[in-house]
């Protein structure tokens, strides 16, 4: 297993799916972990509590990912554990799914603020300490969305094709100074975030649900199968450990074929 002890992890996103497992298995390595993200009170400080269990530090911090300003107190929050962020992965992100004629002004800035631009802020932010430190991991959370399109999803998919982009930057720019950044591209999992889009797809398609999950989902993923929280962690805990220091600049694809295709 991976051995985190004495690490801090920051993960945004994190009160839900992918995020929260990454949380989990960060801390059943041994990491601390900042946890942000939206959601029920009681049930946020339930999970950080139960992170603590595991022996480590766990905070949380509700930073606002259109917020630059908050961002910013996100990444001081996980200096303040044991002066760096080592492990900083951007996860938060949201979905629309409609025509582009029908497309909300208002969702298109916020998907581009919160699956995009937020990466950007955490990123500036986390860099000069993980650089005085001379090891650091960061990991993007793009999607096969990111390398290829699907329609309906102009909003969603100019922000994942935007944070590959950024991942190779990012990965150029820290190269020499024992840092990585990398992007792990899922295919669909079965999150909250997925639940949602089913109803959305339905409608913008004029399908039932249970053809969304089967004719529009699970038909782009050769394996007919959801990609998995395991199947995630194992990749996340390569490209964080140090066993995964020649990953550089690269989108980890997890689609079950999809863009073999
Ligand atoms: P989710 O809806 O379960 O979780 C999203 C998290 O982001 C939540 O914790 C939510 O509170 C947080 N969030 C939303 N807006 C925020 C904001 N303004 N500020 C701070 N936090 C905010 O989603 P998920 O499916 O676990 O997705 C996580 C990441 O994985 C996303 O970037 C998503 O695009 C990507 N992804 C998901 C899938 C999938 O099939 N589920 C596939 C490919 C990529």
């Amino acid at each position: 297993m991976t051995n985190l002890k004495g690490q801090t992890a920051v993960i945004t996103g994190s009160t839900s799916g992918i995020g929260k497992h990454f949380a989990m298995a960060l801390a059943e390595s041994g990491a601390n972990v900042v946890l942000n993200g939206f959601g029920d009170k009681d049930e946020i400080e339930a999970l950080r509590k139960e992170l603590e269990q595991k022996g480590v530090t766990a905070l949380y911090n509700g930073a606002d990912m259109t917020k630059p300003d908050e961002i910013d107190d996100l990444i001081r929050v996980g200096e303040s554990i044991t002066g760096v962020v080592d492990i900083l992965i951007n996860n938060a992100g949201i979905q629309k799914v409609a025509p582009i004629e029908e497309f909300p002004d208002d969702k298109w800035d916020a998907i581009i603020a919160i699956n995009l631009s937020s990466a950007f802020h955490t990123i500036k932010h986390a860099l000069p300490k993980m650089k005085e430190k001379g090891r650091g991991r960061i990991i993007n959370l793009a999607s096969v969305h990111g390398l290829v399109a699907s329609p309906f999803k102009s909003a969603y998919v100019t922000a994942k094709h935007g944070i590959i982009g950024l991942t190779k930057t990012v990965a150029l720019e820290v190269a020499e100074h024992g840092i990585t950044c990398n992007a792990i591209c899922p295919g669909y999992v079965k999150t909250p975030l997925v639940e949602g889009q089913i109803a959305d797809t339905a409608k913008a398609r004029g399908m039932t649900e249970e053809e969304v999950k089967k004719d529009v989902l699970l038909a782009a993923q050769p394996s007919k199968e959801f990609i998995t929280y395991e199947q995630l962690n194992a990749a996340m805990l390569l490209l964080v450990s140090d066993a995964g220091s020649g990953f550089n600049g690269t989108d980890l694809t997890l689609d079950g074929g999809w863009t073999a295709k």
